[in-house]
């Protein structure tokens, strides 16, 4: 019987409890494939688990991670072989299924991505979901036809995991980058990730009743939502962009049929958990080779499973720059 090491949330009523135990592989669910994790990350979604807040996780005692990337130690389906480095992203990975702070996981074959050539299980863990899903709306933005001629990306919520990963990919695919940030000391952080503007975040976040506001904008990467994304809409040149995949502020936003029906604007949606895994598999492909994104050492704080708790509360706090890896 092997055990192992896990992030542990225990919730009782609003009580929510934190600690390192010790589990058996016996513990873990059924699955096709059992892998001992290298590398995890921490998301905002993380976050939510760990704080046992709704809409994630529904059942305590729970490990979350809804990342992870390790190495296979065993397998009953014949897609992956004892010793196959591998990437799990999203599914249902560290909701309701333990997760990658854990030493150990195992999950269907479905949801595993083969490490691909030219990438490090690191470096797929610096990227982890909040990558993955910056790189699929750069993807959705090119598919909608975004050129860099198109004028300025403004991306928001752009310190966090999503937006610094969304500001270097596009900046290293020639786009002008601009980053809408609340943290006044991280303008150096964004300029040396490739931002060429860093504006302040109240600039888009204040609601403003007008229908159309000025064409700053070629395309947009939301992290944000309400208010921000209503004024970034508002903001789009014609014929523009803007991928959508969060809501640090707000599910909800207002606009009029106005961006769309004279401006032609388009909004498109993203999500990075329940998507195609061949499709996960094409971005990671994209990101091992031509989307290679960089400077992500320059991003990443670690942390290893002591240290998570007091980094979930960081995020809240608001006090998280760009990518936590979780080391195991
Ligand atoms: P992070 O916590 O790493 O970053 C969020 C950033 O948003 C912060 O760094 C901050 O950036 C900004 N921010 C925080 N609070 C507010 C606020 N009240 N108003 C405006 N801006 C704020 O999160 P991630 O980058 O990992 O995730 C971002 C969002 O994307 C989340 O809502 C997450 O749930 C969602 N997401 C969705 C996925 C999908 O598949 N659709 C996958 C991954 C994430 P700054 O200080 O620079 O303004």
């Amino acid at each position: 019987m092997t055990s192992f090491k896990a992030f542990w949330v225990e919730k009782n009523d609003d009580d929510v409890q934190h600690s390192v135990i010790e589990r058996s592989v016996d513990d873990l669910p059924e699955g096709e494939v059992l892998i001992k994790v290298r590398y995890s990350s921490l998301n905002y979604k993380d976050a939510l688990s760990s704080k046992g807040m709704p809409g994630v996780t529904r059942n305590y005692p729970h490990t979350p991670g809804i990342d992870a990337a390790g190495v296979v130690v065993e397998s009953s389906n014949t897609a992956f072989s004892e010793g196959d480095e591998v990437i799990v992203i999203g599914f249902d990975l560290g909701m309701n299924t333990p997760g990658g702070y854990g030493e150990y996981i195992r999950v269907p074959a479905g949801w595993i991505t083969a490490l691909p050539a030219g990438m490090t299980l690191r470096e797929s863990m610096i990227i982890g979901t909040a990558g993955l899903t910056a790189a699929l709306c750069f993807d959705k933005l090119v598919r909608m036809g975004a050129r860099p001629e198109d004028g300025p990306v403004v991306v928001t919520g752009a310190t966090g995991g999503v937006g610094s990963v969304a500001v270097a990919l596009l900046a290293s695919q020639g786009f002008e980058v601009v980053a809408s940030t609340g943290k006044a000391d991280k303008h150096d952080y964004l300029k040396s990730l490739g931002a060429s503007l860093v504006i302040d975040r109240e600039q888009l976040g204040t609601g403003n009743p007008r229908p159309l506001l000025g064409e700053d904008y070629g395309h947009g990467v939301d992290t944000v939502g309400g208010d921000t994304l209503s004024n970034v809409i508002k903001s789009l040149r014609h014929s523009g962009s803007v991928a959508i995949c969060g809501l640090v502020s707000s599910p909800a936003f207002s606009t009029t049929v106005l961006p769309f029906i004279l401006r032609n604007v388009n909004v498109l949606g993203v999500d990075s958990v329940e998507l195609a895994i061949e499709e996960k598999n094409r971005a990671w492909a994209h990101l091992a080779s031509d989307w290679k994104v960089p400077g992500l050492e320059d991003m990443v704080v670690e942390t290893d499973l002591d240290g998570l708790s007091a980094e979930v509360d960081r995020i809240f706090a608001g006090g998280v720059t760009g990518r936590t890896l979780v080391v195991l």
